[in-house]
């Protein structure tokens, strides 16, 4: 049916008309679909108004502008919030309102009540944890998946949405090098859940369903991830049932060992457990360590373990080849996931997740209650509501097919190159600085250093920092030493940037022996 037709049909269906809002006038093409001039409004029971289009026109332009205006001075206004715990919630109030309220006056209330309260995940000096991104075509995309309302729990229930993201994955994985079976086309297999975190639950999730149907019990599984894992794998590990979670030690480039590996899983042998998991990381939260993807993937396959991948950050440095040398071994590992929020200009959220045989993933995730039999025709087609644990999906895949296309491939590996490259610079200015120490090399681009004073210094360095009111970095602790990361990536960092703070390092930062900052 097309768009007039339904609105001709929501005009006479019965139900409640709002008069005042039926305009009729000469009809007008949209979207390849004769509509007419002002479509008419059919309220829902018991409503007293609706945005029509026409005004959600006029408020989307106007909120578009709003967001161009954030996006221009996110640099100038404060990059910490500049209020205390319950500031905001004291703006509001009590209880939701009665009687409908103008846009305008919500809209106004985004400068009043929210930009108080908005932490600068999108200016050019944040460099905490990891960057968040938001970009010009990825916001637009989010904006378009919302209005368009799609919920691609099965194929039928959004073709475009389910094979816009077949699509996309099959486009990530060859950008990313990722082995040919794991594209649609393969055994495996590509979907965007959430996050990270989502897509580690699941493959603990499918691990456990693989060794219950070899005669495992959950409670003598054993699962095994570095001492450096993201907590992620930990949690989803627990909520997936398992008892015997091992957390292995690192090297002293915090890199997964393999020989700890090896010997945790003989000695759960011996104690008549069975290994069914092992996660190795690529780029690990707190320094981006590279375990040995190769070597855990021999000893998973031998061990007819589970192996997860987790690139979630530095994943996205594989779309340029010479980063994938820390990736080697990826044929040998059972699912891999990456956020291209992290660090390619796609919004927050999703997580590409890949398989390499997807009939477990499937099997694990499956179930088909009366309500939703018959839901899904079409021979062949996907259904990712069995592909991850909620029913209901968002139509994630837009916003990274409209950045891939605005930007292009050969700009965003320019992006990550530029932002490795930054990184290097700042890494061997402060391994020439006496003042601080490199904690480790730093791969990708991620910095991590600390004062040669220790502890005092390097905290006080950090809150100096971010107090500096342009620039924003997190902290870390391994070997219960304190260090700085300095996280490169938000996608409006420049060279200026990078400047900006490393001159306030400098300046700000005491000689050897001398005072706080
Ligand atoms: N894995 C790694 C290596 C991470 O650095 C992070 C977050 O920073 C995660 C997983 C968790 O990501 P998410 O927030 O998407 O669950």
């Amino acid at each position: 049916m097309v768009l007039a037709e339904a609105a001709d049909e929501t005009m006479t269906s019965g139900g409640r008309t709002a008069c005042s809002n039926l305009r009729q006038g000469s009809p007008r093409r949209a979207f390849g679909h004769r509509l007419p001039a002002r479509r008419a409004v059919n309220l829902a029971a018991g409503m007293t108004r609706e945005m029509t289009p026409e005004e959600f026109r006029r408020h989307g332009h106007a909120m578009v502008d709003w967001l161009a205006d954030y996006m221009a001075k996110v640099d100038e206004l404060p990059i910490v919030p500049q209020v205390e715990p319950g500031d905001i919630r004291a703006m509001l109030p009590a209880a939701a309102p009665e009687e409908p309220e103008d846009f305008e006056a919500i809209a106004a209330d985004l400068d009043r009540v929210v930009v108080p309260g908005l932490a600068g995940w999108s200016s050019p000096g944040w460099f905490a944890w990891f960057p968040c991104s938001v970009s010009g075509p990825g916001t637009l995309g989010e904006l378009a998946a919302s209005g368009l309302g799609q919920q691609g729990m099965v194929w039928a229930t959004s073709p475009a949405g389910t094979e816009l993201e077949n699509a996309m994955v099959d486009w990530m994985a060859d950008l990313l090098g990722l082995p040919d079976a794991w594209k649609m086309a393969g055994p495996g297999g590509g979907v965007i859940q959430q996050t990270a975190s989502d897509a580690a639950h699941i493959a603990l999730v499918v691990a456990r369903e693989l060794a219950r149907r070899k005669g495992a019990s959950v409670d003598d599984c054993a699962v095994y991830l570095s001492d450096q894992a993201n907590l992620s794998l930990e949690k989803g590990a627990r909520i997936a049932g398992y008892r015997h979670i091992r957390l292995l030690e690192t090297d002293r480039l915090f890199a997964l060992r393999i020989d700890a590996l090896e010997e945790a899983v003989e000695a759960d042998r011996r104690a008549g457990l069975a290994p069914v998991f092992v996660s190795t990381t690529v780029g690990t939260t707190a320094t981006t360590a590279v375990d040995p993807v190769r070597a855990a993937g021999e000893i998973a396959r031998r061990e007819g373990m589970w192996h997860h991948v987790d690139a979630a950050f530095a994943g996205s440095a594989m779309i340029c080849g010479e980063f994938r040398r820390y990736q080697d071994g990826l044929e040998l590992a059972d699912s891999y996931s990456v956020n291209p929020y992290k660090w390619l200009p796609v919004n927050f959220d999703g997580s590409l997740f890949y398989v390499a045989d997807r009939a477990p993933l499937i099997e694990a995730m499956t179930i088909l209650p009366p309500y939703l039999q018959g839901s899904a025709p079409g021979s062949g087609a996907v259904n990712y509501r069995d592909w991850h644990i909620a029913l209901g999906r968002r139509f994630r895949s837009l916003k990274l097919w409209f950045a891939l296309r605005y930007y292009g491939a050969a700009a965003l590996r320019e992006k990550i190159r530029e932002d490795v490259r930054l990184a290097g610079v700042l890494a061997e200015r402060v391994e020439a600085d006496e003042r601080f120490e490199l904690v480790v090399p730093a791969p990708f681009s991620l910095v991590c250093f600390r004062h040669v004073d220790g502890d005092g210094a390097t905290g006080a360095l950090a809150e100096a920092v971010n107090r500096s009111g342009h620039s924003f970095c997190s902290t870390s602790r391994l070997d219960d030493r304190l260090f700085l990361r300095i996280a490169i990536g938000q996608i409006n960092t420049r060279e200026q940037h990078v400047e900006r703070l490393w001159h306030f390092i400098k300046d700000a930062t005491p000689a050897p022996g001398m005072a706080r900052v």
